[in-house]
């Protein structure tokens, strides 16, 4: 047994909780049981505590000049995402290359600071197979949260998108989340209304009966899992939370009761404030003019909607719906989308809430990661700044940790180098490795 002791570190716990000034996180390493160490203590800076560290033991003083938080989630990502979308289904890269693609990308996200990825459907289960890697410590990456192929309508949003499955009725509906609650996804994925993507449909109205998702949404429950539904439209989002849906996605058009009904069942908002944000880079990405001027369109009403989520105390989490790590605005997608849902009102301490504590509420996993306290698997990032207070100081990131081993770490006194399945001259550095 071996302990980590970071000593005089600012400490943001991820529950809302104000900022420790002087504080130290101590982690306990198990050494034959990779996947056992933990949270020793989390707190106040405790001398008696530091006193029984040992000649093996590895301490580093933070100095109060980094700031300790959980690791971020991301809870809406697509690690297969190809843009431009191919059209009607072509598969460029097959089931193979996919799992090293998004493989790849979840190395990435890790080097981020994203500890977990919920990853909102995809093709060949790549998700599924990657979480199982991952869970056996075959390889280094973020916890996987699978959902496993996306269900929608018969030309449907995403219809046209590798490993979406096309359903009408409630009989098929119900039959394909059985086939996905077989395979063992966390979570089912459904896309319930018009999206950017499509060149035809409209955000606008939807595409799914009632009956339908209250079929799914059945189906999922009754198994214990959660269902989360992409949604554009004001009267849709109504219509799925009022019957027991679980996560909305998006919410570009939202009016103020909708945010207040959503309050009150308790539904998770994943605003993805990135997609309608992000112009200039998918303009970048030479993506189709339509999806340019559907975002620009969606951009009017999607800040609002959030603003009006956040004013009545909607859960909301931190998902992007782009790469974890695309660069955008001079940092990655996530720490921009954190960033963006204090322009919707969030308090900073709020934000980092969202991608922490809510967004593993929202996962089921707040027992086990998502907070910083003695127990918990040890899933942290180290900031310099203070990014309670100054929100971009999230940025900074000068450390990441998962399951309480060191990443990468820029902090004097303990240094580790980036981890290596990115070919060297490749990492991501403000530049993302586009030739997939
Ligand atoms: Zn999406």
């Amino acid at each position: 047994m071996k302990r980590t002791y970071l000593i005089h570190g600012r400490i943001v716990d991820g529950t809302g909780s104000p900022a420790i000034e002087d504080g130290m996180l101590v982690l306990e390493h198990i050494e034959e049981g990779y996947d056992k160490d933990f949270i020793y203590y989390c707190g106040t800076m405790d001398e008696e505590l530091l006193k029984e560290a040992g000649e093996n033991d590895n301490i580093l003083d933070l100095k109060k000049e980094y700031t300790l938080l959980p690791g971020l989630f991301n809870v809406h990502s697509h690690l297969d995402l190809e843009l431009p979308y191919p059209p009607l289904k072509i598969d460029f890269w097959g089931p193979a290359y996919r799992s090293l693609v998004a493989y790849r990308r979840a190395a990435e996200a890790l080097n981020c600071g994203v500890t977990t990825i919920r990853n909102v459907g995809g093709a060949d289960d790549f998700d599924l197979a990657l979480k199982k890697a991952v869970s056996k410590n075959l390889l280094c990456a973020p916890n996987i949260i699978a959902c496993g192929s996306i269900l929608t309508a018969h030309g449907g949003h995403g219809y046209d998108t590798v490993g979406s499955i096309e359903c009408t009725g409630k009989d098929e509906f119900m039959k394909e989340t059985r086939k996905q609650l077989a395979k063992g996804v966390d979570m089912i994925k459904l896309c319930y209304t018009g999206g950017l993507a499509g060149a035809v449909e409209s955000l606008e109205g939807k595409q799914i009966t009632n009956e339908e998702l209250a079929a799914v949404i059945e189906t999922a429950h009754a198994a214990g899992k959660k269902v989360a539904a992409h949604l554009s439209s004001d009267q849709a989002i109504r219509e799925s939370v009022e019957l027991g849906l679980d996560s909305v996605e998006h919410a570009y058009h939202m009016t103020e009761s909708t945010a207040k009904l959503m309050a009150e069942k308790g539904t998770y908002l994943i605003a993805t404030l990135c997609v309608s944000n992000g112009v200039d880079y998918l303009q970048s990405l030479n993506c189709p003019i339509h999806q340019i001027e559907k975002s620009k369109e969606a951009g009017k009403t999607h800040m609002q909607s959030i603003q009006y989520a956040v004013q009545n105390n909607v859960k909301i989490c931190c998902g992007t719906d782009l790469l974890p790590s695309d660069p955008i605005d001079g940092t990655n997608a996530t720490v921009h989308e954190v960033e963006l849902l204090t322009k919707a009102g969030l308090s900073p301490l709020q934000a980092i809430k969202a991608a922490t504590f809510n967004s593993a509420e929202l996962c089921g996993i707040s027992h086990i990661t998502g907070s910083l306290k003695k127990g918990l698997m040890g899933d942290f990032i180290a900031v310099e700044g203070r990014p309670d207070e100054n929100i971009a100081d999230l940025r900074n990131l000068k450390m990441v940790a998962k399951n309480c081993r060191l990443i990468w770490s820029d902090v004097p006194g303990q240094k580790v180098r980036r981890f290596s399945v990115l070919q060297p001259g490749y990492e991501m550095e403000g530049g993302v490795f586009k030739k997939w």
